[in-house]
């Protein structure tokens, strides 16, 4: 439909025609008049942006039926209040090309460079967000806004400018919109502008959004303090009359200007407080600029012999400022007729940043175009909607996940459906995953970033579009902790390691207690329900444990001991009839290994256990070393090598805690073990020796070099991963036959 206006009539010059487009000629016309700060590179550059915006728009009204183009140029108007710069302004006059008229960011790119391009790119962006001002969503809402500001912060001016304009015009929209509008301007954007210290803009975007939301108590508000003002008009002239008179007589020259509360922040004074409106009598105030800094305190003297001070109002905000850079003395005297009356007291560079806040700053620094200002700025709002996050909330999930993850530095990311996500600097494309949902982390098995195959350790960066792909069978890797960034992603990870170990120990603790149980002559571990119920609940009751499967997985976590478990359930089997197997015992506790039926009972271990099984860190077995299991107290079942110091200690005092275990025929993945190399030293020796045990295949995953002075030889320790004792031996001749090695040996201890 739109893309119309931009593949039509390119020729139609906007300037002439019809009284539309020369309505829109005379307020850029006006526009024009604002920007005698800027140079005439800078207004020619601002020119063809108009011209460009003018002709996408062609063809497009506002809903009172004026040319869309007058809407951009608002928005550029108030930019340039804010004296932006030349980039901001062209942005704010095309913010909505993209989104309106199909015209491409690429084309952007090519007639108004990157920088503008990526303004208003980022502007469309914003645009798309749906705002939910629903308590909960608040939190997320915020967090969308600081995606546009850590990019550039000149996006946020200009979409308040955009805001206030549409609030200004939200009259000739219908009625039914005027509430959304409206919350999403109270609750998002006039924040945003205290916080930034856009007074001016904060308060008449509250204004506005009062008008619409509650449209009868606006008017009625509003007639009351004309009324007011009226009745006041004499104290408020007399009070002007003296307090300049005053100054005079001090020889100060200042400005004084008669100021009044907003109408939302007397309603909200009424509504908090449940006043009346006569009961609210601090609506008047004045505001005194002078000259120097040490005027403010000298002008407060001066107030302060005239009028009474109420005690306890005084502010010193100048020598305290705010946290967005306001500065002010505050005090509130005891006026004529006992009226109060606030005074603010303030230099004119204080005024203009009370007024327009960050915009200030930037309107004194943007004359060095520095691009540090940008960067130091955008932090500073980062920080200042951070603060304005922590005011409005207390502890939503937003602020545990994200207040130590995202302060100072983040990264914020796209998903495929522009939904945005911040994660803290450095965090991975797992964070990401877990980020989105414990269920999608817990089933990536890859991702794509900006449309391309990327490893799942790859670090995100600003703007990236990440896509998650998953699959129902995959499972979370141990590996994925070492590279993680978040608390988040940690946590998760970890609880269904932890989830899948329990399983594992289950399954354990099944296989020993029936093996318990064969050598008590019974050959199958009875089934639950049934006949077997009453047994149960009395083995349960012996052991305290809660239930079966809890007792299964303490076994197998060693918590408890099958020998003992199985006994005693035996014996509540004989109590129903049931008789032990004579023959099944003096197999099971007597025959060897040779027996093919025996081995059932024995563990068989190739690697797959997961957390339930580990190899003891002392000897390190690997396939083909003779192993022992140790039932360790809650830490799963310990793998040692048979001719281990530390597991034949442990045999002696805890005899009935081993059981017997061996190798799988094929192990499924390869063995650490530790391998000493003495080597001569030299240049280039560990070099050499790495290559050396990547020659046989062998990955090394520690090296430990030991740091004793240099000396002839040295002692290197290598952990190194293997399939078996053969594929070691590969490794050790591999080895022997490098230069300047002169041993390598198996660590043992
Ligand atoms: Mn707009």
């Amino acid at each position: 439909m739109i893309t119309e206006a931009v593949n039509g009539t390119l020729q139609a010059p906007a300037e002439q025609a019809h009284p539309a487009a020369s309505a829109a000629a005379a307020s850029f016309a006006a526009l024009l008049g604002k920007l005698d700060y800027l140079g005439p590179a800078d207004i020619e550059s601002i020119r063809q942006a108009y011209r460009f915006a003018d002709e996408a728009h062609l063809g497009q009204l506002r809903k009172n039926g004026d040319p869309y183009i007058t809407h951009p140029i608002a928005v550029a108007a108030q930019c340039a209040e804010w004296k932006l710069d030349a980039q901001a302004l062209m942005s704010a006059l095309m913010h909505d090309a993209i989104e309106d008229c199909g015209v491409t960011k690429e084309e952007l790119v090519e007639r108004f460079g990157a920088p503008v391009a990526e303004l208003v790119d980022g502007l469309t962006k914003l645009e798309k967000l749906e705002f939910d001002t629903r308590e909960q969503n608040q939190a997320e809402s915020f967090r969308k806004m600081l995606l546009a500001m850590a990019k550039d912060v000149r996006v946020i001016l200009i979409k308040l400018a955009d805001r206030t304009h549409n609030m200004r015009t939200l009259g000739d929209m219908p009625r039914s919109k005027w509430q959304r509008i409206s919350s999403e301007t109270l609750e998002i954007y006039a924040p945003i502008a205290h916080r930034l210290g856009l007074n001016f803009t904060y308060r008449e975007l509250q204004d506005l959004a009062f008008r619409f939301l509650h449209p009868w108590r606006y008017e009625v508000l509003s007639k009351a303090l004309n009324k007011s003002r009226n009745r006041r008009r004499d104290l408020i002239a007399r009070v002007q009359r003296e307090v300049e008179a005053e100054f005079a007589s001090h020889g100060m020259s200042v400005r004084i200007m008669g100021r009044e509360k907003t109408l939302y922040s007397v309603y909200r004074k009424m509504d908090n407080k449940h006043l009346s409106f006569s009961q609210v009598t601090d609506i008047y105030g004045f505001r005194i600029v002078v000259p120097e800094l040490t005027d403010c305190y000298t002008g407060l003297g001066v107030l302060h012999q005239l009028y009474k001070p109420l005690p306890g109002k005084f502010r010193d905000y100048v020598a305290i400022p705010k946290v967005n850079g306001y500065q002010s003395l505050h005090t509130t005297l005891i006026g004529p007729f006992g009226t109060n009356i606030e005074f603010q007291l303030r230099t004119h560079a204080m005024d203009v940043v009370a007024e327009s806040g960050v915009a200030a700053h930037w309107l004194y620094k943007a004359s060095e175009p520095n691009s540090d200002m940008s960067q130091r700025l955008g932090t500073q709002w980062l920080q200042s909607l951070l603060d304005i996050q922590q005011e409005t909330h207390d502890a939503t999930e937003f602020w545990d996940h994200i207040k130590i993850d995202l302060f100072p530095d983040a990264v914020y990311v796209f998903t495929p459906k522009s939904k945005i996500m911040a994660l803290p600097r450095g965090a991975t494309v797992m964070d990401f995953a877990y980020a989105i949902h414990s269920d999608v982390g817990n089933h990536t098995v890859s991702a794509r970033i900006n449309g391309e195959q990327r490893p799942l350790r790859t670090e995100l960066a600003n703007g990236d579009v990440v896509e998650i792909v998953t699959a129902d069978k995959a499972e979370p890797n141990p590996a994925w902790l070492s590279f993680v960034k978040t608390g988040r992603a940690r946590s998760k990870i970890r609880h269904h390691l932890k989830t899948v170990a329990q399983e594992k120990s289950h399954e354990l603790g099944e296989r020993m207690l029936s093996q318990a149980l064969r050598s008590e002559g019974i050959a199958a571990l009875p089934t639950e329900d049934g006949q077997y119920q009453a047994t149960w609940d009395k083995l349960l009751r012996f052991t305290g444990n809660k239930s079966r499967d809890e007792l299964l997985s303490d076994i197998g976590m060693g918590k408890r001991i099958a020998s003992m478990v199985g006994k005693k359930l035996a014996v509540l089997l004989s109590e129903t009839g049931l008789k032990p197997d004579a023959l099944l015992i003096s197999t099971e506790r007597y025959a060897s290994g040779e027996d093919e039926s025996v081995s059932q009972g024995v563990v068989t271990l190739d690697g797959s256990e997961g957390m339930s099984v580990q190899y003891a860190p002392c000897c390190k077995p690997i396939p083909g070393d003779g192993i022992v299991g140790y039932l360790g107290r809650g830490e799963g079942l310990v793998v040692h090598a048979d001719d281990c110091p530390t597991g034949k200690r442990l045999l002696l005092r805890d005899g009935e805690r081993f059981l017997e275990v061996e190798w799988a025929d094929e192990p499924v993945r390869s063995f650490d073990t530790t391998v000493v190399v003495t080597v001569t030293n030299g240049k280039g020796v560990l070099a050499r020796v790495a290559s050396s045990i990547a020659a046989a295949e062998a990955d090394i995953t520690h090296v430990d070099m030991g740091d004793e002075p240099a000396q002839t030889a040295t002692d290197i320790r290598f952990s190194v991963a293997v399939r078996d004792r053969q594929h070691l031996a590969d490794v050790l001749r591999s080895l022997k036959r490098t230069p300047s090695v002169i041993k390598a040996q198996r660590y043992k201890p």
